[in-house]
């Protein structure tokens, strides 16, 4: 008996507490909405509703609900196909809607029938799922009454990339978000984001995806989130690269028509769209927004980077989940109009970006803080104000819930490193993983076939630094100087020259070039290297500086300058590797980067 009164009083005291909790009392004050989109909401008793259009649009279905609802759209349709493009860790399938005319899952058929291609997905983060709610809808609504955008365009949706942080879900998954009721966490079952992977490509979710990518020809490919930061109007934020991209006539397609269509859509049925709003300082709006360029482990930088027109949308945290369902759905909408009628000019936008040949490459991209911001951004905010905290000790941040037009400095990020692109690279047998890697990324290549010499310019690390911490699961390597030097190797069958003359080119040197933040051996993948193998003993290193010395009057007197430095003078091991340092038995291998340059 007592057991249960306890019991009960601990149910009721996490009820409690779960309720004190509810994340909509300590949030800011939410902005009243409504809009024309509304209209797109079906009846709870229509056939067709979806899961969460059932719940008024304050739920979302779980992974095998909303797999079962499309599976009995797909099987209504003659326009859609559903199959699994690979498993999660936890061993779910992935799944990929296509919808297509005549209605065919083949990839072939698909290229065949020369319509442009839009790819979408969700809850690439668990949590930040509109775009599954709204895909739904879309897509639905697609079949039902608007088939006829079939007629000029192909659509694969994947309605969760990440489903096992999907299932991962609690209404304690996103603080700082506005609804569902509960929501998936960020990480996969491993705890990586899949929004960081997309070079080194560790994770099964984003490899499937990037085998996809190989597969299918996507024309137009846009990932949905969430963002949180700082309170704002606007209810859905979305960009590309727009300063100094990669691929700059996608990025003119995406600014001037892609854009220009789904604003005005969007501002037709009640929403307010902007480009992506990320502050310099959250507690102080007046340092100005960043215009952010994406290095590749992004999705959009990683689009930016192989010429696959890229969107990154980010619906803001604190709009109610209806509103953001419903501007995804209008945004989605917008952009299949878009590409229906301007599909053949953006495929000739990705023709040109494919076969431009640039000379050197920006690898890696910094802000300039020093020079004042050239550009100012003008965006419909919400007032805050600020206030002495007692819990922090400091001055906060409270966001009121008034509107207020704010016109900030608007800030770019600069190339910080430029490489010259060297005609070719070559990878070393030995590193198959590397070359599997990069076959994944659907770079293309020649293997030796019989045991090759060439001469090749090689890096030296001469400054690098560990991270104290892991990131990703990885210990990554900040390199900051890097010597070059001319080898002759022989390259054993197994080896690979890529070519940087083909269209994924620019890719390739982001991947390989060790000044590129998301370089494999910045990620890691080259620690060995760091590592001196072989050593000498003091009654040999002695004999040995002896002759050397007596060889060469000039490292006698390199010698004596180095003794200057009392440090060194007073350490004897110092002093003995000093001449191993630079007999020929020392490791030679030592710091040595093994990806050749071929210019
Ligand atoms: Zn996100």
């Amino acid at each position: 008996m007592k057991r249960s009164i306890k019991f009960l009083i601990a149910l009721f005291a996490v009820i409690f507490i779960s309720q004190s909790h509810c994340a909509a009392q300590i949030l800011p004050p939410e902005l009243s909405w409504q809009g024309r989109s509304e209209k797109f909401i079906r009846p709870t008793d229509d056939s067709w509703v979806s899961p969460a259009e059932r719940s008024g649009l304050t739920q979302t279905p779980d992974y095998p609900a909303t797999i079962a609802w499309l599976r009995k759209l797909v099987d209504h349709s003659p326009y859609l196909s559903m199959l699994s493009i690979g498993k999660s860790g936890q061993q779910r399938d992935l799944w990929l809607v296509t919808a297509a005319k005549p209605g065919t899952a083949a990839p072939a058929d698909l290229q065949k029938n020369g319509r442009p291609t839009l790819l979408f997905h969700a809850g690439i983060h668990a949590g930040e799922i509109d775009g599954k709610d709204a895909g739904l809808m879309f897509l639905r609504d697609l079949v039902l009454k608007n088939s006829r955008l079939l007629d000029k365009i192909n659509i694969l949706f994947i309605p969760v990339l990440n489903p096992d942080g999907h299932e991962n879900s609690s209404q304690f998954a996103r603080v700082n978000q506005r609804g569902p009721e509960k929501m998936g966490w960020r990480t996969n079952a491993r705890n990586l984001n899949l929004n960081r992977d997309f070079t080194k490509a560790e994770t099964p979710e984003v490899r499937a995806l990037l085998r996809l990518l190989q597969k299918w020809q996507v024309d137009l490919y846009i990932d949905i989130h969430v963002t949180d930061g700082i309170d704002y109007q606007h209810d859905i934020t979305y960009g590309f690269t727009t300063k100094n991209p990669y691929s700059p006539q996608i990025a003119a397609w995406l600014k001037q028509t892609l854009s220009k269509n789904v604003n005005k859509a969007l501002h037709d049925f009640g929403h307010f769209p902007a480009p992506l709003i990320f502050a310099m300082d959250n507690k102080n709006l007046e340092a100005g927004v960043v215009n952010w360029t994406a290095s590749p482990r992004f999705s959009n930088g990683y689009g930016d980077a192989r010429h696959l027109p890229t969107i990154l949308v980010e619906n803001h945290s604190l709009k109610s989940f209806k509103q953001r369902v419903l501007g995804t759905y209008v945004f989605l909408q917008a952009v299949c109009n878009t590409l229906a009628e301007n599909g053949q000019n953006l495929r000739a936008a990705i023709a040109k970006d494919e076969t431009m040949r640039r000379k050197t490459l920006p690898v890696s991209w910094a802000y300039d803080h020093q020079n004042e911001p050239t550009d100012s951004l003008a965006f419909l905010g919400v007032a805050y104000e600020k206030f002495n905290s007692a819990i922090s000790g400091a001055e906060e941040v409270r966001w009121l819930g008034k509107i207020k037009k704010y016109k900030v400095p608007y800030y770019s990020q600069k190339p910080a490193s430029l490489v010259e692109i060297p005609q070719a690279y070559w990878i070393p047998a030995s590193r198959p993983d590397i070359i599997e890697k990069l076959r994944l990324h659907g770079i293309e290549m020649q293997e030796v076939q019989k045991p090759q010499k060439v001469m090749v310019e090689l890096y030296r690390l001469q400054k690098y630094k560990l991270a104290p911490a892991p990131f990703e699961g990885r210990v990554r390597l900040e390199v900051e100087k890097v010597k070059s030097e001319k080898h002759e190797v022989t390259y054993a069958p197994g080896s690979v020259r890529i070519s940087t003359d083909q269209p994924k080119g620019d890719l390739l040197v982001l991947l390989l070039e060790p000044e590129s933040q998301d370089s494999f051996l910045q990620w890691g993948y080259f620690h060995e290297i760091l590592q001196r193998t072989e050593y000498i003993e003091g009654y040999v290193v002695e004999p040995l500086a002896q002759k050397m010395l007596a060889e060469n009057p000039q490292l006698k007197a390199e010698f004596e300058q180095a003794l200057q430095d009392e440090k060194f003078a007073q350490n004897p091991r110092a002093r003995l590797q000093w001449f191993y340092q630079r007999s020929p038995y020392y490791d030679r291998n030592y710091l040595l980067y093994p990806v050749g340059r071929q210019r």
